[in-house]
């Protein structure tokens, strides 16, 4: 009791990725902010799972909408502000 410690080494398949974390994967990867390894992982998932194929894509959909209304939002606001420059660190 009390051992939260959780061992799956009996010959249990890894699953290499869970529906949940593919989704939220093809979510990232809209936003671009996924690494090789993730993107790799996914569409090995996708290869083998058309509801997150699906998915995935409706999700692509989605924030293509997403974008093109923000975009829009802010083209008709008038100028928008590029970030600032890298270089607000203080000299050591
Ligand atoms: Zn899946």
């Amino acid at each position: 009791m009390g051992d939260a410690k959780v061992r799956r080494s009996d010959g249990t398949k890894v699953r290499p990725m869970s529906h949940a974390r593919a989704r939220l994967l093809a979510y990232k990867t809209c936003d671009g902010d996924v690494t090789f390894d993730e993107l790799k992982a996914l569409s090995r998932h996708l290869q083998g799972c058309p509801a997150c194929r699906k998915e995935a894509g409706e999700i692509a959909e989605f924030v293509g909408m997403m974008r093109r209304v923000s975009r829009r939002r802010r083209a008709r606001g008038g100028h928008c502000n590029p970030p600032p420059p890298p270089r607000m660190l203080p000299p050591r």
